[in-house]
């Protein structure tokens, strides 16, 4: 249950190879936390995302279900722009030449912090990107005197993207893992996919017609309450229908709420329990259409804001801009409109002579990811019940709480419905 975009992995699948499956979702809309969104007669995302290279089994998926990645992501090789100057791009070489000229190359770097950061890369890459024991990206940074601009502009916004954690809580290995994944081996891993489209089209709605086609359903609005047995089947809530197997990929903090017939997740109750969230916020400017950026993603120096996306380059309409602000702060505390006031102060820095906004709307998702802290414990996929499984961006992975993540899982929780 739950049509986020771990629980359509998972029903595509399934579908994908004769098992069909009926996904119940407790909203009107598909895609849980990237979802599409109305305002303004304008469609928008629940939250700006970004893809990256690495993310193979979301691009897989979104292939399989007939979303074309190619068509419907603007794929740029990685590149940090911000307000201020600093730019550093990957040229597209191969792997480490990219790394290498992006880091020598960078406006904002000299050359001995490039040499730093290349050691850095090296010194990760011997231990074969493991932490021993896991510590914060702060003290991981600090031991490698990854310090000034490079932990300013480098560092910091990745952690702050991938792991939606500061850098004094964020776990040191997974941001490890996730450097490991997005900046080594292929060049391709490190491109930044950039949605053309909204994240509805992106997967959930294509998914959900694959579903469909291959003998499943999503049942929309529908919100599971209860799980109990029936003998070996599932039932939910009082629906006569039986189930043999039930992944349960809502958010955490939904799923715990579903355990309490089952004393054999007590365990996995305890871990989602000790879970702690960062927010997400995204504000977006509808500016009059001439307002573009010189890219359609532009690093912010804040000291709010932290990028900029100009959808007007991506998915429409000409003129909107997209901030993002990534894990917890002062911003938390301010009214919506008045945050919306400040971020547009700090634009009008970054494009000089920006004109008001015809309307502004901020989209706080207050528990937009798990947060991604030291040695965190996280509840596995397969549950000692039998035919019961989680699935979501916070079961056990070595990724943070990101689309990747979630498919990851739901395509784990199929295959172990497969093999049984
Ligand atoms: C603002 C924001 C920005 C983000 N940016 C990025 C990004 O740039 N890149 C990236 O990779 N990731 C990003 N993420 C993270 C990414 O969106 C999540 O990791 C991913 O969407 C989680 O998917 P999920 O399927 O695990 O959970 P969810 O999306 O939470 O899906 C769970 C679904 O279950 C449903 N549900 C809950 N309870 C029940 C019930 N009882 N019965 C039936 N259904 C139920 C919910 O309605 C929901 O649809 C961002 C997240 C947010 C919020």
């Amino acid at each position: 249950m739950g049509a986020g975009w771990a629980g359509l992995a998972a029903a595509v699948s399934l579908a994908d190879r004769g098992i069909p499956a009926t996904v119940f979702e407790a909203s009107r809309s598909l895609g849980g936390r990237a979802r599409r969104v109305s305002s303004e007669g304008t469609d928008l995302d629940n939250g700006q995302h970004i893809l990256i290279g690495a993310y193979r089994q979301t691009l897989a998926l979104m292939r399989t279900v007939g979303a074309a990645p190619e068509k419907l992501l603007m794929r740029v090789p990685l590149e940090l722009r911000f307000d201020d100057g600093f730019h550093l791009r990957a040229p597209r070489l191969p792997y480490p030449l990219n790394l290498l000229a992006a880091l020598l190359g960078a406006r904002g770097l000299n050359f001995a912090q490039g040499m730093a950061a290349i050691r850095f890369m090296s010194r990760m890459r011997a231990p074969r990107f493991s932490i021993e024991p896991d510590c914060s990206v702060a003290q991981l940074l600090e031991a490698h005197e990854q310090r000034g601009a490079l932990r300013r502009y480098l560092w910091e916004p990745l952690c702050l993207s991938a792991l939606n954690t500061p850098l004094t809580r964020a776990s040191a290995q997974v941001f490890a893992n996730v450097l490991r994944d997005g900046l080594t081996g292929a060049r391709e891993n490190s491109d930044l996919l950039l949605p053309r489209t909204d994240l509805g089209l992106l997967f959930p709605v294509p998914a959900a017609a694959f579903i469909g086609a291959h003998g499943g359903s999503v049942e929309m609005g529908v919100a599971v309450r209860r799980i109990s047995r029936d003998g070996t089947a599932f039932v939910l809530d009082d629906s006569p229908q039986r189930f043999s197997h039930v992944i349960i990929a809502c958010a955490p903090q939904h799923a715990a709420a579903l355990f309490d017939v089952f004393p054999g997740l007590d365990e996995a109750r305890r871990t989602i329990e000790s879970l702690q969230y960062e927010p997400i916020y995204t504000c977006y400017l509808r500016y009059p259409d001439g307002v573009h950026l010189p890219s359609p993603m532009l690093g912010l120096t804040g000291p709010m804001s932290q990028w900029v996306f100009d959808r007007g380059q991506l998915s429409g309409p000409k003129g909107l801009l997209a901030v993002v602000i990534s894990a917890s702060g002062a911003h938390e505390a301010l009214p919506q409109q008045e945050l919306a006031g400040r971020i547009h102060e700090e634009l009008k820095v970054a494009l000089p002579g920006l004109p008001e906004p015809r309307w502004t709307r901020v989209i706080g998702e207050k528990r937009a990811t798990f947060s991604c802290t030291p040695g965190l414990a996280r509840p596995a996929i397969s549950t000692p019940v039998q035919g019961l499984y989680l699935a979501g961006d916070y079961t056990a992975s070595d990724y943070p709480g990101t689309l990747e993540a979630a498919v990851r899982s739901g395509l784990a929780a199929a295959r172990l419905i497969i093999s049984t």
